[in-house]
């Protein structure tokens, strides 16, 4: 089997040491399996993604020493693949329209009895007491009230019966509490994630899946951050027929006082170190890794 890793950044802001320490590991553990290094846009975000980031993120790559195949691929451009994968969803009757507003979301986890507290997209919503008639539902349908796309983890389990509690990936790296080895998959933590926005016809969570899929990707090395969303994919994965990865979680870096980097913080670009003066072999040693 080919090693076929990627790195998939958003183009919301410029890169940090964070990205850096994520492109920079993929990058080595492809190289020394021979095995190939994609680079993906996830500019899903219409509104957020801008085409100066996304110029910066290659120049960034570019000056690191990342090769990549080219023609990266951008999301923006493959809405129809992720329109038919909601579709397949549809079919397997494990989505729902949901119509509320973020208020309404977050009154719904106020009131739930121990607070829901955080899940991978922020407040955990678990569904509607009640579903919703679709006498309703045609209804705000003919008065043009947005909705999102909700992944019911109720349907999901109905669905997959014993195997929902059954499901479980590789990890080589370490989850937020140590996870390591053979993990189980617990997407029912993250509550009814959405899987198609109000705003834009797809979620994260779909158009990743998707893509890691359709480009053959069978390592994903990416931040602990984003370990609650991996028990999500590996639900996708499932319900879509789709191959699930080896995924490698790092840790999350911090600056000096244990902060961990984020796009505000400007000091910490890579851009902004290029410009001061750091070669990428600075760069290297900064995060920790040895070099190439
Ligand atoms: N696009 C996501 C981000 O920039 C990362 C996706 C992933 O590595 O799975 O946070």
């Amino acid at each position: 089997m080919t090693f076929v890793t990627r790195f998939a950044p958003s183009p919301t802001g410029l890169l940090h040491l964070g990205h850096a320490y994520s492109a920079m590991s993929a990058f080595d553990q492809a190289r020394e399996a021979g095995g190939r290094f994609l680079l993906r846009i996830e500019d899903i975000d219409q509104t957020r993604s801008r085409p100066e980031f996304e110029s910066a993120i290659e120049q960034d790559l570019a000056w690191l020493g990342l090769e990549w195949e080219t023609p990266a691929r951008r999301q923006s451009e493959h809405f129809a693949d992720y329109d038919v994968a909601l579709s397949r969803l549809r079919g397997l009757g494990v989505v729902y329209r949901c119509f509320l507003t973020r208020r309404e979301i977050a009154e719904a986890s106020t009131q739930a009895p121990h607070g829901e507290g955080e899940g991978p997209d922020g407040v955990i919503y678990r569904g509607p007491v009640n579903q919703m008639s679709r006498d309703e539902e045609e209804a705000r349908l003919t008065q043009g009230q947005p909705f999102a796309w909700r992944l019911s983890m109720n349907y999901s389990q109905d669905l997959l019966g014993e195997e929902f509690s059954q499901m479980d990936f590789e990890e080589e790296g370490s989850g937020p509490n140590g996870e390591h080895g053979t993990v189980r998959a617990r997407p029912n933590l993250a509550g009814d994630v959405i899987i198609a926005r109000k705003d834009c016809p797809a979620s994260y969570h779909l158009a990743v899946t998707h893509d890691d899929a359709l480009q053959g990707v069978t390592h994903i090395t990416r931040g602990e951050d984003l370990f609650a969303s991996t028990h999500v994919h590996v639900l996708l994965q499932r319900l879509l027929g789709l191959p699930t990865p080896v995924y490698r979680h790092h840790r999350l870096l911090t600056d000096e006082s244990g902060k961990r980097y984020a796009k505000r913080d400007r000091a910490l670009t890579l851009a902004s170190l290029r410009a001061s003066g750091a070669s990428p072999a600075d760069i290297r040693n900064r995060i920790g890794l040895s070099g190439p």
